[in-house]
This record gives structure tokens, C-alpha cells and sequence, in this order.
């Protein structure tokens, strides 16, 4: 027989205003006018140093990024003089409402305008992304290009991406404290008897009402041995007594993303978990602290990794440390032992080690962090991550 969870009802009770002061610069085209327009100068400076005439634009992320359009069918081309924004009619009106300087121009078929701009800008090199465009599509825009190349190029925006500027800032704290005033509510609704799935929806509601655009992901909900599964995303299951239950779940607004792992124990839970949690929390609170600018992302992988092997549990920490969050929910630096970026001021990303003992139950603890000219701000650190115990 299921048991339900006595307190999973969606109800009026959950009242909360939305959060008002989310994204208070992007949502204005006005005020974030002069973010995106700083986003394209900087883009412009590598297309130059690059020589390149131009670079078009498809990742629609990245459309978004240099000119806050909050569409789905987009691209753009960057000129050294000039920035060109291409839709659909479904777009056209939304686009000139969201997008300030660049030119719009609407498509029926979105490789005609490019190929009239190349010939009208007399362009000799375009420059693409790679990681975006597919190999056929690419092959065919080389052959109508006539005498222009066509060049790939990769991490062109996302190299610029990694810094994360004030509209971004304020939109990724927002979506934190959602995050913190949410999990309250996980902690209640965490009890014997609770289907994970029933949870997991409860929070993605919750997280809605206050002013969120959806969940960050399928949230991962896992108890019991389950939560040995590093990624055991919310199932049928019923949590039990005795159990350790691993909550990793995030928000999504405006674009942009939260992520957070949090594990607590119910009743009395195998004494090797507990010991486990002890040192994951050690291994994340110091390569909390070793963050700054300067040091690599490899070194504070390892900050982590070392703790966790020295207790013996090397094995058990299978994935890396941490990963940027931003427009994408991973995306760069990965902090990781294969990964050299070096740390810089406005960097984001999260600390997120964990050890997964099959059929046992894992633990994972996760926050994150924005990189300051100092140190760093941890971004997640109203939410408790001392063992809590119900
Ligand atoms: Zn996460
Ligand atoms: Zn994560």
C-alpha cells in the first residue's frame, strides 16, 4: 500500500509572494541595455583579434547573452562594425521590444539573410560556432558562401560567458534565495512515508510560486540506497526510516539557473553514512575556502578529492567537484582534475563532492560560489548543510 505524505497537497497555505526584485535589470530592456551591448563589445575585440569580418551566431543561449532576447529561434551576426539580429515573424515584435541596437531583420529561411549579408558587408571569413552547427548544415552554407569562409570557431561567447556581470549576478542570487526559502518545505515534506516524485513536485511548485519559470532540472531526490546513484532523479519510491536522502534541485528564471545538494538522515542511519557525511562536508567547506582568483579549478578539485581519498573513500568520488552555472546549468569552468581554467573574479560555480556507496546510500553536499577580486561569496550559505537529523 502507498502512503501518502500528509502534507504534500498543494495548498493555499504556501502563499508566499513571488520574488519580487528577481532580475530587476534584465527584465528591463532599458536598463540592461548597456550589459548587452558591453557583451558585443567584447565579442567584437575577438573577432577582430581573430580576423575574422564577422561571426554568426546560432547558439540561441548565446543570442540571448549578447542581446536579451528571451525567444527560442534566433541568431545573430557580430561584424567588426556592426551587429545584426535575425528571426521569425513569430519573434519580429518580441524582438524589438527585448533587443536595443542591433539591426532585426526577419527570415523566412534563416540562411538567406546571412548569405545576402556576406555578400552586402563583402565579407571574406564568417566565422560559426562549431559546437553549434552540424556538420551537414555547415558543409551546405560553405558551398552557397561562393568565395567567403566559412571558420569554425569554438567557446567564442562562452569564453566570455564565464564572467558573469551585474544583471547575471543579481538573476543568479535571486534564484539562490528561492532556493533557501524553499528548502524549509523539503525538510518537512522529507518524512517516512513520502513518495519521492510527490516531493520533488511539491518543491517544483513551490519554487514556481515564487517567481521561478520552472525547475533547473529533474530534480534528484534519492533515498535510501538510491541515493548511492549520484544522479537518482525523484522515483515512486517511498522513503523509509533509517534512510539517507540526498535533495539536489534548483530553479530557472530569466534564463538562468540555481543548483544545490543538500542530504539529511532520517531515524537512525548506518553509522558509515554518517562518517561519510562528516567528511564530504569537510571536502566541500575546504574547497569552498580554497577558492580565489589565481588558483586553478584542477587545485580545487583536488582540494576535495584529497580529503575524500585520504578517508579512504577515492573510489567513491566519481565525478568532479564542481561546474559553472550560468545560461546553461553546466557549463564552464568544470572544476575538475582534467580541467586547467584558472579562477578569475565573477566566476560562478559550484562545490559539490560526494561519496556513493553502492547499495548503502551516498551523500552529496552542494553549493555555490561566486569568485570575488579577494575570495569568493558563497551564494548558497543561508541553506544549513550541518547534518540535519529528523
Ligand atoms: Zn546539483
Ligand atoms: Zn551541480
Amino acid at each position: 500500500m502507498r502512503v501518502r505524505g500528509a502534507k504534500l497537497l498543494p495548498g493555499a497555505r504556501s502563499g508566499r509572494r513571488p520574488l519580487k526584485f528577481l532580475g530587476m535589470i534584465l527584465k528591463s530592456p532599458k536598463k540592461s541595455e548597456p550589459f548587452f551591448r558591453k557583451r558585443r563589445e567584447r565579442l567584437r575585440s575577438k573577432i577582430v583579434g581573430l580576423h575574422l569580418d564577422g561571426a554568426l551566431i546560432t547558439n540561441i543561449n548565446n543570442v540571448s547573452y549578447l542581446s536579451g532576447f528571451a525567444g527560442t529561434s534566433a541568431m545573430m551576426v557580430i561584424t567588426p562594425g556592426k551587429d545584426f539580429f535575425f528571426t521569425d515573424f513569430r519573434y519580429t515584435s518580441q524582438a524589438q521590444t527585448e533587443v536595443i541596437g542591433p539591426e532585426i531583420i526577419e527570415y523566412k529561411d534563416p540562411a538567406a539573410p546571412v548569405l545576402q549579408l556576406v555578400k552586402e558587408e563583402k565579407m571574406a571569413t564568417l566565422g560559426f560556432e562549431a559546437d553549434h552547427v552540424s556538420v551537414t548544415r555547415a558543409e551546405k552554407i560553405k558551398k552557397e558562401l561562393g568565395g567567403a569562409t566559412f571558420q569554425a570557431t569554438t567557446g567564442l561567447v562562452e569564453s566570455i560567458r564565464i564572467i558573469k556581470d551585474e544583471p547575471e549576478i543579481e538573476a543568479i542570487k535571486a534564484l539562490l534565495s528561492m532556493l533557501a526559502e524553499t528548502f524549509p518545505v523539503a525538510i518537512e515534506l522529507i518524512r517516512p512515508g513520502a513518495i519521492e516524485r510527490d516531493v520533488a513536485l511539491e518543491l517544483e511548485y513551490r519554487l514556481r510560486k515564487l517567481g521561478a519559470d520552472g525547475p533547473a532540472f529533474d530534480f534528484i531526490l534519492a533515498s535510501g540506497a538510491r541515493s548511492a546513484i549520484p544522479h537518482g532523479i525523484a522515483s515512486e519510491k517511498i522513503i523509509s526510516t533509517d534512510e539517507m536522502v540526498t535533495l539536489d534541485w534548483g530553479a530557472k528564471a530569466l534564463g538562468y539557473y540555481s543548483d544545490n545538494t543538500r542530504t539529511i538522515a532520517l531515524g537512525n542511519v548506518d553509522s558509515e553514512l554518517l562518517k561519510i557525511y562528516d567528511i564530504v562536508l569537510e571536502a566541500n567547506r575546504a574547497a569552498i575556502e580554497f577558492v580565489r582568483p589565481g588558483v586553478t579549478t584542477k587545485e580545487i578539485d583536488n582540494v576535495a578529492r584529497s580529503i575524500i581519498k585520504k578517508a579512504g573513500y577515492g573510489g567513491a568520488f566519481g565525478h568532479g567537484t564542481g561546474h559553472g552555472v550560468g545560461l546553461d546549468i553546466h557549463e564552464n569552468p568544470r572544476v575538475s582534475w582534467n580541467d586547467g581554467s584558472v579562477v578569475e573574479d565573477g566566476m560562478v560555480f559550484t562545490i559539490e563532492p560526494g561519496i556513493y556507496l553502492p547499495k548503502k546510500g551516498g551523500v552529496r553536499i552542494e553549493d555555490m560560489v561566486i569568485v570575488t577580486k579577494t575570495g569568493h561569496e558563497l551564494l548558497s550559505g543561508n541553506i544549513p548543510k550541518d547534518l540535519i537529523r529528523l
